[in-house]
């Protein structure tokens, strides 16, 4: 079931988003060659909790940890490690969210630890430009699938394909609600855009086959050619007019 989200709601999910936007943002200066995974959790949560709000991940469905920290051919739900160190050259994606007052967030940025290599660094800026190419179709009338196409043309327009196992999702006071928004799909299907649906987009690329596989801890996927992928989301109001991002700075 889709739920419409009243202003009221919506206040609360902009509120959410802001945090989880201003930490994502920060990261790109926080993440060096040398760091653990495990640094960059434990960060993302104590900047979490200085801003009153709570993690949305941890404990979500028996997620250990604060933030997805998916390196290289890691696509989603890596497990921060004090052992997993990044190295110069790396890309890692980092895949957050917060809880204001029952309502959540949910965002991803893929970030070039140092100096990335040319197709890294146009994989992650592919990724990026594919979701604002889908949020073009995030208006009010149109169907769900629109932005679905629009993200997958724009990423296999570059040799790139789309990660199939994983797919965006409506949200509100669950971090996971209806509809499911493959990154992937003819347009002119699934329901019809309405002002009050809040939506969160998720393009996952793989420069590589789409094929994934989830390791022994239950969570890491990867992709079975150890291709590299990237990862880039935003939650998105649905309005009579222009969509709102509630988790990227203004
Ligand atoms: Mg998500």
């Amino acid at each position: 079931m889709i739920t419409i989200k009243s202003k009221e709601e919506i206040e609360l999910m902009k509120e959410a988003g802001k945090v989880t936007a201003e930490i994502l943002a920060s990261l790109s200066d926080f993440i060096k060659p040398g760091m653990s995974t495990w640094e960059i959790d434990k960060y993302v949560e104590e900047e979490i909790l200085r801003h009153g709000q709570l993690p949305a991940f941890k404990g979500y469905a028996g997620f250990p940890a604060t933030v997805c920290a998916s390196v290289n051919e890691v696509v989603v739900h890596g497990i921060p490690s004090k052992r997993k160190i990044l190295r110069e050259g790396d890309i890692v994606s980092i895949d957050m969210g917060t809880v204001w007052k029952g309502y959540y967030s949910d965002a991803a940025r893929t970030y070039a630890v140092g100096t990335v290599s040319p197709e890294a660094a146009k994989l992650i800026e592919t990724t990026e430009r594919s979701f604002f190419e889908g949020l073009k179709f995030a208006r009010a009338g149109n169907r769900l699938s629109d932005i679905s196409h629009a993200i997958q043309v724009t990423c296999e327009a570059e040799g790139f394909s789309m990660i199939r196992d994983y797919v965006g999702h409506g949200i509100g006071t669950d971090m996971h609600e209806d509809p499911q928004i493959p990154n992937y799909g003819k347009p002119g299907h699934g329901p019809r855009l309405v002002p009050g649906m809040v939506i969160a987009v998720e393009p996952m690329v793989s420069a590589g086959s789409y094929e994934v596989e989830v390791l022994r801890d239950d969570w890491t996927a990867r992709t079975i050619d150890r291709s590299l992928t990237a990862h880039y989301e935003n939650t998105i109001v649905i309005t009579e007019d222009e969509p709102y991002l509630t988790t990227l700075l203004k």
